[in-house]
């Protein structure tokens, strides 16, 4: 069948489209959406995946929604809209006739990851189960549905092990105990201003028993790897730190001297800038809460919520040994450089842009 290239743009309806580079896709000059002859938009998805070598968009295409009111620009019949994915909501128009297919701009991206997202949705809407109702109630954390991160999360790790080491040398003689809490423990009443400020680094890697280790190394590891993924390792790292730093001086403007000198240790404070962050990104993640028996997987913001009115209420019915005021300032400040940072991270991780966009739906 012989082409007849008319210029005309299904969407705009100007005469604008125009050849690329790649002569079966079409470029509008005015609404800079792309018209892709039949076939073309397989070859291109699959040429922006090393791991694909042949893509079928239509198997993968949700429901047919209904008649286009846009016209195929070959065969001049209505388009069909079709939901991009089962689980996300982005339309798209496709020929009935020709299999030609029309992309709006923003789309483009979305259509062009759409084996990527489909991946992902999979993942992060599968339902709870026996092994993740067994692990939350022996252990009582939750369980955490992400998407899979690219980069081995080398720092996130050496963290772990880090921590690890020092709670090791500290459980070996009383004396090495006592050594690592007073010397890398945070202690108010350390005149020496270098040591301080080395210390506002050390506490961060100390923990005063198995069970505070524990849960903090377990909340490190399950989003300590996204975040790293999606920061890069030498910002993640930076982040943790400073973020640590922030949470001591946060205890430190809270803290009532009278009950004597604060003594601060643990990567709590650190930890719980990362929830911040991790809320304002990974808005489509869950993670598992239970109510005695009942498991459910909760959206981000609400388990944080949850945890920050449980620090809340620690904080004003003055709980002792637990560093309420460190939490929550940590918390706040995650939050306040998770908004800041949000542009940034969402242009170097387009599937994290894409996930948090409205048209994906996520089951929980
Ligand atoms: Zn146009
Ligand atoms: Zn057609």
């Amino acid at each position: 069948m012989p082409r007849t290239h008319y210029k005309r743009c299904p969407a705009c309806t100007t005469d604008g489209l125009v050849a690329t580079s790649n002569p079966s896709i079409l470029d509008c000059r005015h609404c800079h959406g792309l018209w892709f002859e039949d076939g073309a938009l397989n070859r291109a998805i699959a040429n922006k995946h090393t791991d694909i070598d042949e893509y079928d968009h239509e198997q993968h295409l949700g429901p047919a929604l209904r008649n286009s009111d846009r016209l195929c620009r070959r065969c001049n019949v209505p388009m069909i809209h079709y939901q991009l994915l089962e689980n996300y909501t982005t339309e798209i128009d496709c020929c009935p006739r020709c299999d030609g297919a029309w992309l709006d701009k923003p789309e483009v991206d979305q259509v062009m990851h759409s084996p990527r997202l489909k991946q992902a949705l999979g993942n992060l809407n599968k339902g709870v189960n026996w092994k993740s109702w067994l692990f939350q109630f022996f252990t009582a954390m939750p369980v955490e549905y992400n998407i899979r991160p690219h980069r081995t999360p080398w720092v996130t790790r050496a963290l772990l092990v880090i921590c690890g080491l020092v709670y090791l040398a500290g459980i070996l003689t009383p004396a090495a105990n006592e050594w690592i809490f007073t010397n890398l423990g945070l202690n108010s009443n350390t005149q020496e201003p270098t040591h301080f400020v080395m210390q506002l680094i050390t506490y961060q890697f100390v923990h005063g028993g198995l069970m505070h280790l524990a849960g903090n190394m377990y909340f490190l590891w399950i989003i300590g790897d996204n975040l790293e993924d999606a920061l890069g390792h030498g910002a993640f790292l930076a982040l943790y730190l400073f973020a640590g730093v922030m949470a001591a001086l946060a205890e430190l403007l809270f803290f009532d001297s009278a009950q004597g000198p604060l003594l601060l240790v643990g990567a709590s404070g650190s930890i719980a800038a990362l929830f911040g962050l991790y809320l304002m990104w990974f808005r489509h993640a869950s993670l598992t809460f239970m109510i005695v028996v009942y498991q459910k997987k909760l959206a981000p913001h609400w388990y944080f919520l949850i945890w920050s009115l449980i620090n809340l209420f620690g904080m004003f019915t003055g709980q002792g040994g637990v560093a309420w005021a460190a939490h929550l300032g940590g918390f706040a400040l995650g939050l306040l450089l998770g908004y800041l940072l949000k542009d940034y991270v969402h242009r170097k991780n387009p599937l994290i842009a894409m996930l948090n966009q409205p048209e994906a739906v996520l089951r929980r």
